[in-house]
């Protein structure tokens, strides 16, 4: 049976060789100018080519978007961005502008078209109609129920694409306007301010500054925030409804993310079909939870769930650890590093590193980049430390947030 697809966000080049080393099968990436990630860091001209070469050179594919919604004075600018794409042959660009799929067809017929989830395909004619114009992936509505999606799986044969883990946006699959009204940056190119997840007030229009609080309890009011999908405990069900990818959603979050959240996936994908029970380990679910998130839901999958399934609570759960560094290089039991945070020698950290999950090893034989003897060192400085064995280079090292507060206590 073909595996499902893995597929990572890439919003930079650290991103990209961070998904690709916990093990996705495929990223997806960018140029700012097209891609509705405007802030994500993002990839230029000139390096969207090693993106897609480094991609390739690690047996991983590389999906470029190109899913803005664009105004004719874009036009120009996207005709010589599909003669770049062209050349350096990306293994698919996902959008969902028909005039662009248009003119990828007549410019670049040789790259696959996988249709963005703003095109909003909700349906099986939709689905077929995309598919009779050639795409070869559509990238499913997030308004789906699994059994809508089968539905589409048994009329159609392109590929079926989903997010599985990540943020909500609130409104119909991308389409809002709040954050281009109240901060004048439009979700439609990518600069979404996440303005639905703000505070708001009333205020009667006759008495300025005077503003009345609208709550729901005493943390305040989440009338337009949605909690985070997380569909790791059901990713059988999605398998057995026919989709063919995997998507995580975090163009815009940091490596810690990509990292924790591809490896535990990438585990848990590894783990379905032959023939063994689905189980859900407590070492993922421990891992999704050290990043900050507003809980978890399984958006509309199952249909419509009581709202305090989707609705964000005020509960925010923030980042437990926090990132410590890069290995750059291992040599036998010694590693460069380079920094993230400060470190003092004797600092317990985790190695985000296959065998070695929830250990805890204190940092040993600091030296500088000089060799010197250190005991303390600070962000983007390079190190050289012991590290114990399994530890490969681009692995990230983490520690606890709260390990100082902790070792203060024990020592009262
Ligand atoms: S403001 Fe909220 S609903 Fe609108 S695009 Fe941004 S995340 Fe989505």
């Amino acid at each position: 049976m073909k595996k499902t697809e893995l597929l990572a966000p890439a919003g930079d080049f650290e991103k990209l060789r961070t998904a690709i080393h916990y093990g996705a099968d495929a990223v997806y990436l960018g140029d700012s100018r097209f891609s509705l990630r405007g802030k994500a860091g993002n990839f230029g001209p000139g390096e969207l080519g090693s993106a897609i070469a480094y991609a390739h050179g690690h047996g991983a594919k590389a999906y470029v978007t190109v899913n803005i919604f664009p105004h004719n004075r874009d036009i120009p600018d996207i005709e010589r961005h599909i003669a770049l794409l062209g050349d350096i042959r990306p293994d698919a660009v996902i959008l969902s502008d028909p005039g662009l799929f248009a003119l990828f067809r007549k410019r670049a017929p040789h790259i696959d078209i996988h249709i963005s989830t703003q095109a909003n395909i909700t349906n099986a004619e939709s689905a077929r109609f995309w598919e009779s114009l050639g795409a070869t992936r559509l990238v499913l509505a997030r308004e789906l129920s699994l059994d809508e999606i089968s539905e589409i799986r048994h009329r159609t044969a392109v590929e079926l694409e989903v997010f599985v883990h990540g943020s909500v946006c609130l409104s119909y699959s991308g389409r809002c306007y709040i954050s281009s009204f109240l901060a004048s940056r439009s979700a439609n190119t990518g600069e979404c301010a996440n303005s639905c997840r703000w505070k708001y007030s009333l205020m009667e229009e006759k008495r300025k500054g005077e503003y009345f609080p609208v709550f729901e309890d005493d943390r305040g009011t989440y009338i337009l925030s949605s909690k985070d999908l997380c569909m790791l405990p059901h990713l059988p069900r999605l398998v057995a409804a026919g989709i063919d990818s995997f998507k995580i959603e975090g163009r815009m979050k940091g490596i810690n993310y990509v990292a924790g959240v591809v490896k535990t996936y990438r585990e848990a994908v590894d783990s379905l079909g032959g023939g063994a029970e689905y189980k859900v380990r407590e070492r993922w679910l421990a891992e999704l939870s050290m990043f900050s998130s507003r809980g978890y839901t399984t958006g509309m999958f199952f249909g419509k769930q009581p709202d305090s399934d989707y609705n964000f609570d005020g509960e925010s759960y923030r980042m437990s650890h926090e990132l410590v560094g890069v290995v750059l290089e291992v040599d036998g039991t010694r590693a460069r590093v380079g920094l993230r945070n400060r470190i003092d020698a004797g600092d317990p950290v985790e190695y985000l590193a296959s065998g070695l999950e929830g250990k805890l090893f204190p940092i040993e034989g600091m030296k500088d980049k000089d060799e010197a003897d250190i005991v303390s060192a600070r962000n983007e400085d390079v190190v050289f430390i012991e590290a114990p064995e399994g530890v490969r280079k681009h692995d990230l090292i983490r520690r606890a947030k709260n390990f100082r507060a902790a070792a203060d206590q024990r020592s009262k």
